[in-house]
């Protein structure tokens, strides 16, 4: 056995506590206080400089601060749900870590103890981030301004994502992609303002939910028609609200949904012609659209040639439990694109558990739970891609 993975192995009941505590204290966004503070306290312990940069941002340096820099980034937030999993750590504040990012703030602390116990074989920086508010998608963006990336300057950056209840999901399965992994994402908003009035009498309103639901149609017109064949896109209309009582013609409709594609070029022209089809239509039927994109992500590129030359570096630690493929390999969105787009970067997958062994629910689920077993795979791969990144580019 690689003896990363196995002095990995030995560290499990430590893994374990860290994870449990950091699962219990929850939080949302940037209300992490608890689990910063255990983090910090964890980090001082070990001997290990750490900073927090921003409200519950925390950048800790391992290494001889010679050479080059690897970063290696953990979130560490929940999502603000009643947890239903009935463990005996389970968060009691109405937050709950559906996302499993307790197991990536606990593989990271493991990531920081491993390495400083073998800093002389480090050749180079290694940088850890503790990243707030991956959820809504600000806390990267938050941390890149406020100086994550540099002093000093990362040159590649690593991070994992957990997921369970799927059957790809092997523990200590390691899936990464060669390019794209995760879509773009954009929420949008629109209200649509027309003049309210008797349901007798429409001639003298401007009927907003007729204007919705013809822009809604309308919408279907880019996936199906504009978007090129050999390309993915989705919009979904997840909220659509309006009028209070049968006979009264509101004043005003609200839609909001997603839109998700995979390149910057199909996210240009899916928002482009989203806006102009919602604005378009509600002037064609005498109405207003008052329209905006929150939440915006870009599309997760890994970089092809450390997504190539990291296999080796992840079969030592997984043997044959690996999957790569040049396909999108994640689901959903990540504000990890942020650093993708500044440094060549790759984001893994890590499997934590499969339905066959009763890991049933997948992420955002209030009853799922992790495979704790999965983190030992996590940390030694983190040490070994950086390492031997480290080694072969000082
Ligand atoms: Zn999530
Ligand atoms: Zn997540």
């Amino acid at each position: 056995m690689n003896k990363y993975l196995a002095e990995a192995q030995a560290m499990f009941p430590q893994l374990q506590k860290d994870q449990q505590a950091i699962h219990q204290f929850g939080g949302v966004g940037y209300d992490l206080r608890q689990s910063a503070d255990y983090i910090l306290a964890e980090l001082k312990a070990m001997g290990v400089e750490a900073k927090e940069i921003i409200d519950c941002g925390i950048v800790a340096t391992i290494g001889k601060g010679n050479g080059k820099t690897v970063l290696i980034r953990a979130d560490f937030d929940a999502l603000p749900q009643e947890e239903q999993t009935g463990l005996p750590y389970a968060a009691t504040n109405g937050s709950c870590h559906s996302c499993g990012h307790d197991h990536h703030a606990s593989m990271l602390l493991g990531t920081a103890r491993m390495l400083k116990a073998h800093e002389d074989e480090i050749e180079g920086t290694v940088k850890l981030m503790f990243q707030p508010d991956e959820e809504s998608v600000t806390g990267c963006a938050a941390m890149i301004k406020a100086g994550v990336l540099e002093n000093p300057k990362v040159d590649v950056s690593f991070a994992t994502h957990i997921e369970a209840g799927t059957d790809r999901d092997e523990v200590g399965k390691v899936i990464w992609s060669t390019g794209v992994t995760y879509s773009s994402s954009d929420r949008f908003e629109v209200t649509f303002k027309g003049e309210g009035g008797h349901g007798a009498q429409p001639h003298v309103t401007k009927d907003p939910i007729t204007a919705m639901c013809q822009a809604v149609t309308s919408a279907q017109h880019i996936v199906s028609m504009e978007v090129p064949a050999k390309e993915r896109a989705v919009i979904t209309f997840g909220q659509i609200h309006s009028g209070t009582v049968f006979n009264i013609i509101p004043s005003e409709s609200h839609v909001s949904g997603t839109i998700r594609t995979y390149s910057s070029d199909v996210r240009e022209l899916c928002t482009r012609r989203f806006k102009e089809i919602m604005e378009g239509t509600a002037k064609m039927m005498n109405c207003e659209a008052e329209f905006e994109y929150r939440n915006s992500v870009d599309c997760v590129v890994n970089n092809y040639d450390l997504a190539v030359e990291m296999k080796p570096w992840v079969q030592e630690i997984c043997g044959d439990n690996y999957f790569t493929s040049d396909e999108p390999l994640s689901f959903g969105s990540e504000d990890y694109c942020w650093i993708a787009n500044a440094v060549p970067s790759v984001i893994m997958t890590l499997g934590a558990g499969t339905p066959a062994n009763g890991y049933i629910y997948t992420a955002h689920n209030p009853h799922i739970h992790f495979d704790p077993n999965c983190m030992p795979y996590g940390v030694a791969t983190f040490v070994n891609l950086a390492i031997n990144w480290l080694k072969a580019h000082k």
